[in-house]
């Protein structure tokens, strides 16, 4: 019998309503797989027990024809949204044992139209990292193995854990968060596709803050057409995030099949800097002939302000998300360790309690935002930011979409870039500039290069065009004909 975990959510979603099985078997096929790939460290709390009652009650609606969108649809939630009853730990000492009493409206909404919850995923610490070696709770480990290393590899971060689990069958999808990548390059690592909206697309509320003017929450699967399905039940107006906007959801699965003709598509100088990647930059040159085999315009166009994109970030997110962590104080949440006074209360419970890179982030945010350094660069780095943005909505008159490398390698050994947080920020080069802009981005799995890992190409739209975002990502789909791992036995 065919494997249950090797369906796409769009055939599953076809075949619980043709009754060809039930959602409680989808399910204990999932939870199965998720037994058996245990050592990589995809979940870090498994829910199966959940999983198997809301798969129950899928059942009973498909059966009563009162099926939703996602009906008896396994997932897996980043362990960064809040879930109601489900411990939520943003993969930080400091939050363990932490139960939330609400559920995030993402994982909400997924679970009103009928999703089931499989587990929470494992990531960097408060999404801080591009490797998922950040995480209290270990690192992950990527399905995909190097041929010429034995060691085993990263899966890429934040969303680590949701790109491992969703490439090695363990979850037909995955929430991932994005603040400079976090979606997109996990899903470029281990050969998946990841989508960040427009920022304010999906609410962030009951999402664990990290950088709150740059995180969105996306969908990350195996096919385009499963992203573009679960965005739609993932997004829309929230009253309880003051960010999320008041727009109409676009039918997103309707955009499919609508091709690239006639569409402009920007390729940035900026991109394509001395000394990059040279399989990197032939699949990127391979992306730009499907284009145009497509029917598709190519325009060279110039995003000048890229190299200032990654420092800007560096000091935007670390600003924010020191005071975001500033509520971590033992009182409220998770950990305490007592001291003789109050203040030595907090200090030891946050030194106990954060690693690190939070550490490092914190100290930088606080550092850029004090008083006798804030206009050197916080105030700087915002105006850096808007002239960023300006970039896009600049090559935005001149092009529908722009194509370029998600990442500016393949995925890396675990034990690899450790101890140099400089060349581990320099992951996110390609992905932060979308991020600063708050426009969407995607990344799609196009090919592997010749250590056999995957590469993605990643898609960059302007703001509320996901529609366009979504036929340009199917485009390389159909090219690339993706050679995904075979599924488990
Ligand atoms: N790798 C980036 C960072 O460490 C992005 C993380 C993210 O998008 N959450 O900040």
């Amino acid at each position: 019998m065919t494997n249950l975990t090797s369906f796409t959510i769009a055939d599953a979603r076809d075949k619980l309503a043709k009754k060809e099985f039930t959602a409680l078997e989808l399910t204990n096929a999932h939870i199965a797989a998720m037994e058996k790939a245990k050592a990589l460290n995809a979940f870090i709390t498994p829910t199966p027990d959940i999983a198997r009652a809301r798969a129950k009650e899928s059942d009973a609606r498909l059966q009563a024809g009162k099926a939703g969108a996602l009906e008896g649809i396994p997932l897996g939630i980043k362990d960064l949204f809040c879930t109601e009853g489900v411990q939520t730990t943003a993969a930080s000492h400091i939050l363990e044992g932490f139960v939330p009493q609400y559920e995030s409206t993402v994982s909400q909404k997924l679970r009103d139209a009928g999703s089931v919850m499989l587990g929470k995923l494992n990531l960097d610490e408060f999404a801080m990292g591009s490797s998922n070696q950040t995480s209290y709770f270990g690192p992950v480990k990527s399905p995909w193995k190097a041929k010429s290393l034995a060691d085993d590899l990263v899966p890429g971060g934040s969303s680590g854990g949701s790109a491992a689990a969703v490439s090695g069958y363990l979850a037909m999808g995955a929430t991932g968060t994005d603040t400079g990548g976090s979606i997109r390059q996990p899903a470029a690592f281990c050969g998946i596709v990841g989508v960040k909206p427009t920022y304010g697309r999906c609410s962030r509320w009951g999402v664990v803050a990290f950088a709150s003017s740059l995180d969105q929450a996306g969908p990350m699967t195996r096919t385009v057409r499963d992203a573009a399905i679960m965005l739609k039940v993932m997004c829309g107006h929230d009253a309880k995030d003051s960010t999320s906007a008041l727009l109409p959801v676009p039918d997103f699965e309707a955009a499919l099949g609508k091709g690239v003709k006639g569409l402009r598509i920007g390729i940035p100088k900026e991109y394509r800097p001395d000394g990059l990647n040279g399989e990197v930059a032939a699949l990127w040159d391979k992306g730009i002939q499907w284009m145009k085999d497509a029917g598709a315009t190519i325009v060279d166009i110039s995003l000048p302000h890229t190299s200032s994109a990654l420092p800007t970030y560096y000091i935007v997110a670390p600003a924010e998300a020191s005071s975001n962590l500033a509520r971590y104080d033992g009182v409220r949440y998770g950990q305490r360790v007592e001291g003789k006074s109050l203040d030595e209360m907090y200090g030891k419970t946050r030194a106990a309690g954060f690693g690190t890179e939070v550490k490092r982030r914190i100290l930088i945010g606080t550092y850029v935002l004090s008083a006798g350094y804030y206009d050197a660069y916080y105030l700087k780095a915002q105006k850096v930011r808007a002239l960023i943005a300006k970039d896009f909505t600049d090559a935005f008159e001149k092009v529908d979409a722009i194509l370029t490398p998600t990442a500016p390698t393949a995925a890396f050994g675990l034990n690899d870039k450790q101890d140099d947080p400089v060349a581990m920020y320099l992951n996110d080069v390609f992905t932060v500039p979308a991020s600063l802009a708050g426009i969407p981005g995607a990344s799609v799995p196009a090919g592997l290069n010749s250590d056999g890992l995957p590469l993605g190409l990643q898609v960059l739209t302007k703001r509320w065009d996901e529609e366009t975002l979504f036929r340009v990502c199917q485009v390389i789909e159909d090219a690339a004909q993706f050679p995904f791992l075979k599924v488990p036995a």
